[in-house]
């Protein structure tokens, strides 16, 4: 976080979070077919350290494999990608950002819970979360709606093996007070269970908005 980044986002995932802050990737998936080399090129122009290859879910965009390994081939910047952990690819990255997502990710009600069954049965897949933690430099990034969902977070931690240093805690919301409130009693937690705690640089800056 602070690091001046280039973000790539692909559209597209195999979720549906209540939550999503990017439905333009997820439910209403929108944007516009590119190559690889102009996607290359682009990251390129902006002369940034990083790139962030994010989603929707990145793992299932086609080319992602091609897309990585050009971007390492070409380019010096370090990679990062954010994914939920619940599809395998052999991508090239620097800092896999793993993101399970909890039972408070399931959309009961949102589109009358058409997806509810789909994305209950997708959204923890433990032997992909133990291949890419034992494969990669990583991070596991859980999002936080209600103290008890710390229970889930160390029944994951612990069945796939992660280290506990390597967890960071962030409150869902949209918006600055929201984050305010769920962040003072998630500080707590992080210093209780030994994680990581991340606000949401970008909505205290700029509010929820793309494109920031
Ligand atoms: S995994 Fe990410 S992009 Fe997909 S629905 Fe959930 S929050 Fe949105």
């Amino acid at each position: 976080m602070g690091v001046p980044s280039v973000f790539v986002r692909t559209s597209g995932c195999n979720l549906r979070c209540t939550w999503c802050d990017t439905p333009y990737t997820s439910w209403q998936p929108e944007g516009e077919e590119r190559s690889v080399s102009s996607i290359v090129d682009e990251v390129s122009s902006y002369g940034a350290s990083h790139v962030v290859i994010t989603g929707g879910e990145p793992m299932i965009a086609p080319q992602i494999e091609e897309l990585t390994e050009e971007l390492a081939a070409r380019l010096t910047q370090h990679i990062t990608i954010e994914t939920a952990g619940t599809v395998d690819a052999h991508v090239h990255c620097d800092l896999m950002s793993i993101s399970p997502k909890l039972a408070n990710s399931t959309p009961l009600t949102r589109d009358n819970g058409r997806w509810a069954d789909q994305h209950e049965r997708l959204r923890y897949q433990p032997e992909i979360l133990r291949r890419l933690v034992q494969l990669y430099p990583y991070q596991l990034k859980f999002v936080i709606t209600e103290p008890n969902d710390l229970q889930q977070v160390n029944a994951i931690v612990s069945d796939i093996g992660a280290s506990r240093n390597r967890v960071v805690l962030m409150p869902e919301g949209v918006d600055a007070a929201t984050l305010a409130d769920r962040g003072r009693w998630l500080a707590d937690i992080a210093k209780r269970e030994g994680f990581r705690m991340t606000p949401r640089l970008h909505i205290d800056l700029w509010g929820n908005r793309r494109g920031v």
